[in-house]
C-alpha cells in the first residue's frame, strides 16, 4: 500500500494543491498528522478535502482550539487572533467534523500517527531527549508525527539515536530505505507553514511493500495565500513567514 503522508496543513489550500499535483498517482490513501486549521485563510476547504479524503487523521492542538476542546489563552496573540477568524469559517458541521478527530496516537496496519509526542499533542519534538522518550513510547516501528513543521525525524537502533534531515534546499526528494530492527518516528513536515528555513510545501509518501519513506518538497505559488491572508485581515506576520519558511 502506497501513502501520502500530511501534516499541519493550516488551511493553505495553494500548498495543498501543489502537494496534491505533485503526488499524483503516487499513492493509494491519504493521511494526516493533525493542524488541517489555523494560521491560513482557507480552514473550510481543508477541512472538506481531509474530510471527503483522509482514511485517518488525528488531531492536532489548533484543531482542538477551534473545535472548542482546548482553551484560546494558551496560543500566542497571533495564533489567537487566526483561530477566532477561524471558527467564523466554519459551519456546524465542519466544527463537528473537527472536533470528532481522534487523538493521537492512531495505531494503523502499517504505522502508527500522532501530532506532537504519543503522550501530548502539544509537546514538540525537537530535541534528542524527547524524540528518545517518544521512540520508547511506539507501539508500532514506524510513526509519522507533525506539530514542529520541520520536516525529518529521528531513528533508533538498540541504543544508537540517529538524525533524518529534511530534504535539501536544492533537492525536490529524499528516499529513506527502512531497515528492519529500527525504530523510526519521521515528520513528514508541514504542508502549509513550513518552519524548517525551506518555503517549499513538505509533505512525505510510504510504500509500506518496499518499506521507503520519501520526503517532498514543493513550490506553491505564495503570493496567492498572502493575498487571502491579507484580504481576510489575517495578521500580516502569517504571510510573511511563509515566505521564509519560518
Ligand atoms: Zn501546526
Amino acid at each position: 500500500m502506497r501513502f501520502l503522508i500530511l501534516s499541519d496543513l493550516h488551511a493553505n489550500f495553494e500548498a495543498l494543491t501543489a502537494v496534491l499535483t505533485d503526488a499524483e498517482s503516487k499513492y493509494d490513501k491519504v493521511v494526516c498528522c493533525g493542524d488541517l486549521v489555523g494560521y491560513n485563510p482557507d480552514p473550510a476547504a481543508i477541512v472538506d478535502w481531509c474530510s471527503g479524503h483522509c482514511a485517518h487523521v488525528v488531531r492536532g492542538n489548533h484543531d482542538k482550539v477551534v473545535a472548542g476542546i482546548d482553551d484560546l489563552e494558551w496560543f500566542n496573540p497571533i495564533a489567537q487572533v487566526s483561530a477566532r477568524w477561524t471558527m467564523s469559517q466554519l459551519s456546524q458541521e465542519q466544527l463537528h467534523y473537527l472536533r470528532d478527530i481522534p487523538r493521537g496516537p492512531a495505531v494503523l496496519e502499517h504505522f502508527e500517527l500522532f501530532h506532537g509526542t504519543p503522550f501530548d499533542e502539544d509537546e514538540y519534538v525537537l530535541s534528542e531527549k524527547v524524540a528518545g522518550q517518544s521512540l520508547s513510547a511506539l507501539q508500532m516501528p514506524l510513526a509519522f508525527f507533525g506539530h514542529t513543521h520541520v520536516q525529518g525525524g529521528f531513528f533508533r537502533q538498540h541504543r544508537r539515536l540517529g538524525i533524518i534531515k529534511a530534504v535539501q534546499l536544492d533537492e525536490s526528494e529524499y528516499a529513506i530505505q527502512l531497515e528492519p530492527d529500527l525504530l523510526y518516528m519521521i515528520n513528514p513536515g508541514s504542508v502549509g507553514q513550513p518552519r524548517d528555513g525551506d518555503p517549499r510545501a513538505a509533505y512525505a509518501l510510504y510504500d509500506s511493500d518496499a518499506r521507503l519513506v520519501t520526503l517532498r518538497r514543493v513550490e506553491y505559488p505564495i503570493a496567492t495565500t498572502y493575498r487571502k491572508l491579507k484580504s481576510a485581515g489575517l495578521p500580516d506576520a502569517l504571510g510573511l513567514r511563509l515566505f521564509n519558511g519560518q
